[in-house]
C-alpha cells in the first residue's frame, strides 16, 4: 500500500532529513568559550534549512532552535554602512582584500590603518561606526529593523549574550583603539563597540539565516513578505565581501570546495547564498579551529556537491531568447489592406524583421539576437518584449549600440510591449542623439506590425485625414454586378454617417445588417476575457464588416467603433432575404463576393499561423 502524498515529502525534504541523519553522528569541534555565555549552548544542536528565492522554505532539526548571530551580522550591518553612506565613504573607512589571517585579528592596513574587509572583526567595527542615527538608540533600531528585514520577523537582543561580551571583549575593544587612533573611528570608539556587541547578540534561529541569505539571493526583496531589505546595487559589494572573505582564513578553500557566498559566526551559524536562486543556513555550534562551524562547513560542502550549486557552474540559459522570428511578409498587423497595399507588402515584407523575445536579456542571451539582426537585411527590426522577465544594465547599453547602428545604416529599431518603467528603465540615458529618432515604443505588436506596414509603404497615419468617398461600384463588394445591378443594391441600402470614435456596432447587438465602408476606418474590438480590449482588424473604404448578419445571424460577438470620420452603407439582413428571392443573380455575387474576402482572410490567417509555429 503507498502512503498518502501529504506523507510523503518531496524529494528536495527527503534529500535534506537525509543529510541531517547522516551529519548527526560529526561532533568535531568545540563551542566557542572565549564569550562565557556562548560557552553555555547545547554543543549538539543541528538545523538545516534551504530557502528559494520565490520563498519556498525546507527544513530539517533544530531548525527554529534561537543562537546569537554574531559574525553573520557583518555583511549586513555593512550593506547598512553602504545604504547610509554610500560606497565612496565606506571604501576610505574599510578595505576589501582578504586578510588570511583569523577574524580577530589586529589587522589594519599598513600606513592608511584601514582594516583590510567588513568580515573580520576590524572591518566589522568600523562599519558599525558608519551606521547613521544621532542616538545610540536610533543607531540600534536601524540595525535590529535591517536585520529584521531580512529575516522577515522582528528580531531582537539576547541581552545575557551581549552583557557577556560587553563584559569580556577586550581584544575588539583594543581593536575600537586603534581604528580610532587612525582615525577610521571618529572619537570615542564605545558607542561603536556597544552597537556592535549587539548586532552580535541578535537572536536568530536557522530558519531567518536562510531567509536572510534567500533575501540577498534575490536582490535584496524578502521571498515571503515582499519588503526590500537593502538597495539592490549593495548586494554586489555584499556577495563579493562575503565570496573572498566571509569565511575567514578558510575562504579560499571554501570558495574552492563550496562555492557559494558565504559568513560563519562563532554562535554556530553559517549562512551560504546562490543568487538569484535560493539562500541556506546551518547551525551547529561546534567551531573548527578558525572559529567555522565544523558540521556546517561539512553540510554546506555536501550540499553544494550533490546540488551542484558552485557558482561558477552556472546554469545556461533555459530557454532560447528567440521565441518566433517573422517578417512582414508572412504576418501582417490587423488592419486589413486593399489588394494592391496587400501586394505591395508582400513585396515589400521581407524589409521588416520581428524578433518575439523571452526570458532575461543579459549579455549572453542577448548577444545571439544582436548576431541575427546584423546578419540580416531588414531595415526594420521590430524586437518583442512581452514575454522578457529582465534586462540588465549590459544587455540595456547593447540595445542602445543597436539603436545606433540603425541610425547609421539609415534604419529603424521598434521595441514593442517594452513595460516602460519596469523593463528597460535606463535605456533612454544611454542612447545616442543621433539614436533617438530610429527608435519607437509600441504598445502592441500588433500597433509595432502596423507601424511597419505605414513605414513600408511609406503612408503617413491616416487618422484625421479627410475621408475620401469610395463609390459604391468600386466596392470589393460589388465585384461583377452590372452598372444596373449596382443601381439597384444602391436602392436597397441604407447610409449613415459616423463621428470619429463612435460605436457603430455593439457587442450583444442583433446581427441584422451587413455594412459597407465607403469612407474613413473601423475597428473591430473584442474584450479579453481579464479585462482590456483587443483590435482584430482594422477595415478602411471599400471594405465589409458585420457579415455575419447575413449568414448566421444570431448576435454582435465584437464591438465596432469608428476610428475616422464614417461613411457607410448598410443593407439589412431582411432586405438581403428579399433579393435572394427577387434577384438571385444579384444576391449570388454579393455572397460569391463575401466569401471571397473571408477566404483571402482565413488564407492570410493559416500563414500567420504557420509563421508563428515555425
Ligand atoms: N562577537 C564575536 C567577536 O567579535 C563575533 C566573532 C565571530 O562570530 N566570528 O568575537
Amino acid at each position: 500500500m503507498s502512503l498518502p502524498p501529504s506523507a510523503t515529502p518531496s524529494p528536495i525534504q527527503a534529500y535534506l532529513d537525509t543529510l541531517h541523519r547522516e551529519f548527526s553522528g560529526l561532533t568535531a569541534g568545540e563551542v566557542a568559550t572565549y564569550i562565557p555565555e556562548l560557552a553555555k549552548v547545547a554543543p549538539d544542536g543541528f538545523g538545516i534549512v534551504l530557502a528559494t528565492v520565490d520563498g519556498q522554505v525546507y527544513e530539517v532539526g533544530d531548525a527554529r532552535h534561537a543562537f546569537s548571530i554574531q559574525s553573520v551580522s557583518k555583511p549586513f550591518v555593512y550593506g547598512i554602512a553602504l545604504e547610509d553612506n554610500g560606497r565612496a565613504r565606506v571604501e576610505q573607512a574599510i578595505g576589501m582584500e582578504p586578510t588570511g589571517d583569523p577574524f580577530n585579528a589586529i589587522s589594519l592596513e599598513p600606513g592608511t590603518g584601514r582594516p583590510l574587509n567588513p568580515m573580520i572583526n576590524a572591518g566589522a567595527i568600523a562599519a558599525a561606526a558608519l551606521v547613521a542615527g544621532t542616538t545610540e538608540a536610533a543607531r540600534l533600531a536601524r540595525v535590529l529593523d535591517a536585520l529584521s528585514a531580512f529575516a522577515g520577523r522582528p528580531l531582537d537582543i539576547d541581552q545575557a549574550i551581549f552583557e557577556s561580551e560587553r563584559d569580556t571583549g577586550h581584544r575588539n575593544r583594543a581593536i575600537g583603539h586603534m581604528l580610532r587612533n587612525y582615525g577610521i573611528v571618529d572619537g570615542d570608539p564605545e558607542p561603536a563597540l556597544g552597537l556592535y556587541f549587539r548586532q552580535c547578540a541578535v537572536r536568530v534561529d536557522c530558519r531567518d539565516l536562510a531567509l536572510m541569505a534567500a533575501t540577498l539571493a534575490n536582490g535584496g526583496v524578502h521571498p515571503a513578505t515582499g519588503q526590500r531589505a537593502v538597495r539592490s546595487e549593495f548586494i554586489e559589494p555584499m556577495l563579493s565581501l562575503m565570496t573572498t572573505c566571509g569565511m575567514y582564513d578558510y575562504s579560499g578553500s571554501w570558495v574552492y570546495n563550496v562555492g557559494l557566498p558565504a559568513k560563519s559566526g562563532v554562535g554556530g551559524g553559517i549562512i551560504a547564498v546562490l543568487p538569484g536562486q535560493l539562500g541556506i543556513g546551518v547551525y551547529s555550534p561546534r567551531l573548527d579551529e578558525r572559529g567555522n562551524s565544523a558540521r556546517g562547513v561539512a553540510v554546506c560542502r555536501r550540499i553544494s556537491a550533490d546540488l551542484g550549486l558552485h557558482f561558477l557552474q552556472p546554469p545556461r540559459p533555459s530557454v532560447a531568447t528567440v521565441r518566433a522570428r517573422y517578417t512582414l511578409q508572412s504576418v501582417r498587423s490587423k488592419r486589413r489592406r486593399t489588394a494592391a497595399e496587400g501586394r505591395q507588402l508582400d513585396a515589400l515584407g521581407p524589409q521588416a524583421e520581428v524578433f518575439e523575445l523571452q526570458g532575461d536579456l543579459r549579455f549572453a542571451t542577448l548577444e545571439p539576437v544582436l548576431r541575427a539582426v546584423v546578419a540580416g537585411a531588414a531595415q526594420i527590426t521590430v524586437l518583442d518584449f512581452k514575454r522578457v522577465g529582465h534586462v540588465d544594465g549590459g544587455a540595456a547599453r547593447m540595445l542602445a549600440g543597436l539603436a545606433s547602428r540603425c541610425a547609421a545604416l539609415g534604419h529603424q529599431l521598434v521595441l514593442s510591449r517594452v513595460r516602460r518603467g519596469e523593463l528597460l528603465a535606463g535605456l533612454d540615458a544611454m542612447l545616442a542623439p543621433q539614436a533617438i529618432p530610429v527608435v519607437s515604443f509600441q504598445p502592441a505588436l500588433d500597433a509595432a506590425l502596423e507601424w511597419c506596414e505605414r513605414r513600408l509603404l511609406a503612408r503617413p497615419a491616416d487618422r484625421g485625414a479627410l475621408p475620401v468617398v469610395l463609390p459604391l461600384a468600386d466596392s470589393r463588394l460589388c465585384r461583377g454586378l452590372t452598372a444596373d445591378e449596382v443601381g439597384q443594391l444602391q436602392a436597397q441600402l441604407h447610409r449613415s454617417q459616423h463621428e470619429s470614435g463612435a460605436l457603430i456596432v455593439q457587442r450583444g447587438d442583433p446581427a441584422d445588417a451587413i455594412y459597407l465602408l465607403a469612407a474613413g476606418e473601423v475597428s473591430v474590438i473584442v474584450d479579453l476575457p481579464g479585462g482590456g480590449h483587443k483590435r482584430l482588424s482594422t477595415l478602411s473604404a471599400g471594405m465589409v464588416f458585420g457579415e455575419s448578419a447575413l449568414i448566421a445571424g444570431g448576435q454582435r460577438s465584437a464591438d465596432v467603433r469608428a476610428d475616422t470620420a464614417v461613411d457607410c452603407w448598410s443593407l439589412r439582413a431582411e432586405v438581403f432575404e428579399r433579393l435572394k428571392l427577387e434577384q438571385p443573380r444579384l444576391a449570388i455575387t454579393l455572397l460569391h463576393n463575401l466569401l471571397s474576402s473571408a477566404s483571402e482572410t482565413i488564407g492570410r490567417l493559416t500563414a500567420e499561423v504557420a509563421a508563428l509555429e515555425g
